[in-house]
């Protein structure tokens, strides 16, 4: 694509990159087919192509972001879908990171807009006040449905309706703490905790830490730990992801000058992806930079970290498992098979639901922003679900576990819950009920 890009613009290095970034757009369209958005709504401009139009035409004029821009800006999921179609290595991902930044720098949005951006960054990245919220929200379910009608409202109605009627209690294993290995010492790794999944399914971490020190992998949940930064990063919030990312960056740093560490382990997906780009993310701060691509280097997901410990297979269990791909996982990660092998050779037989690179609408706060794309884009993911017949849904993101999860009976857990199930584990409470399929 033809850029028109004076020399003062270009000397701004996060606009020259954005030029980089879209003169290798060929308006092929190929994107189009499996970006999410542009299958719910048919409109160009609610695609990768339209949306590069868009941000392009807006930085080039250096023109401040207007509520056309936005509207379709913010109706984008950051799935990545159009990355992993792309077959000219567009990096849409740092193009739209850039775009949400101007747009936060720019726009004044509609009032009630500003206020639930604000709660959602000043609540959802720190355990402590999320869970004083969510135990408000389940207070505030029953009556979700008077937000529904007024429009402005309508993320708060989400909000409640996303809200578990159950929460579990804070877990000791979101804890500082060293968890040494029971058998033969062969690694040590940090495990992030995270903000949201901690507070609304600890299982998944305490799994993760039986599993990886029965196969003789120290856990240090280090001090000082915090939300990775994705939650604001999709904001445009840069600042405050950048101080989370510095922060996480220090924690870590501090860990392998102690100890040594073979992988920083992420039991989200949506939080990998942001981590792995903390080098880009820091590139241009000299005080950071060497320190943070060493820990986007270290950043493993669990499943790609299982996957070099060489498990053993294990027994057919009789039990059919919908594995579904995060888009942080297949797209922001380019993490596609590992996961399901680590299934089968636990034992599970593991079907592929239609459909599987398309998003099911959950996108960090996307499902309380665009609550009604977000629906539309769950009931389709549900329903290629529930095709393939599967006793439970394994994947490996909490947002896509919460968003599923409140479309469907069958049980949806972590891949890792599963794995520690087969190797050596309880059977998860969430499956007390299953019995074999086959
Ligand atoms: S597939 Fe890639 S090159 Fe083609 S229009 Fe989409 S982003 Fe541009
Ligand atoms: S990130 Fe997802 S929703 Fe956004 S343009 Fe790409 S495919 Fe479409």
């Amino acid at each position: 694509m033809q850029t028109r890009f004076s020399a003062e613009q270009l000397a701004d290095p996060k606009t020259a990159e954005a030029e980089s970034i879209l003169r290798k757009c060929v308006h092929c369209g190929f994107c189009t087919a499996t970006c999410p958005t542009y299958v719910t709504l048919g409109n160009e401009l609610d695609s990768p192509r339209g949306r590069i139009y868009l941000i392009k035409d807006m930085l080039e004029n250096g023109r401040p972001a207007d509520e056309e821009v936005v509207t379709h800006i913010d109706r984008c999921l950051s799935c990545l879908s159009c990355v992993t179609t792309c077959p000219s290595g567009v990096d849409y991902m740092h193009l739209v990171d850039h775009a949400r930044v101007h747009i936060e720098k720019t726009y004044k949005r509609p009032f009630m807009n500003r206020v639930t951006r604000a709660v959602l960054a000043a609540v959802l990245p720190y355990p402590a006040r999320f869970r004083a919220a969510l135990s408000l929200a389940r207070l505030g379910r029953p009556f979700a449905g008077l937000f529904g009608g007024i429009a402005v409202l309508k993320p708060f109605e989400a909000m409640l309706k996303l809200a578990p009627t159950r929460l579990p209690a804070a877990s000791p294993v979101s804890k500082p703490a060293t968890h040494a290995a029971t058998a033969e010492k062969r690694g040590r790794v940090a495990l992030l905790t995270g903000c949201a999944q901690s507070v609304l399914d600890p299982a998944i971490n305490e799994a993760t830490v039986r599993l990886l020190t029965r196969l003789g992998i120290e856990v240090v949940v280090p001090e000082g730990e915090g939300c990775c930064g994705s939650l604001v990063h999709h904001m445009g919030r840069e600042e405050q992801a950048l101080s989370e990312a510095r922060r996480n960056v220090d924690v870590w740093t501090r860990e392998i000058e102690a100890g040594g560490l073979d992988a920083v382990i992420i039991t989200a997906s949506g939080c990998g992806t942001t981590i792995k780009d903390y080098g880009h993310m820091l590139a241009r701060d000299p005080a950071y930079r060497q320190k943070a691509e060493k820990v986007s280097a270290l950043a493993k997901d669990i499943t790609e970290y299982l996957t070099v410990l060489d498990l053993p297979d294990q027994k057919r269990k009789g039990i059919t498992v919908a594995y579904h791909s995060a888009c942080s996982m297949q797209h922001g990660q380019q993490i596609k098979a590992g996961p399901k092998l680590l299934l089968e050779a636990a034992g599970f037989a593991v079907k592929e639901p239609a459909e599987g690179h398309l998003c099911c609408g959950s996108a960090g706060t996307y499902n309380i922003m665009q609550p009604e794309i977000s629906a539309k884009l769950k009931t389709r993911k549900v329903n290629n679900i529930e095709a393939v017949k599967p006793d439970v849904i394994a994947t490996g993101n909490i947002g896509c576990i919460t968003q599923i999860a409140s479309g469907t009976a069958i049980p949806i857990l972590h891949t890792v819950e599963l794995l520690e199930w087969a190797y050596g584990g309880e059977k998860p409470e969430k499956l007390k009920d299953l019995k074999r399929s086959a």
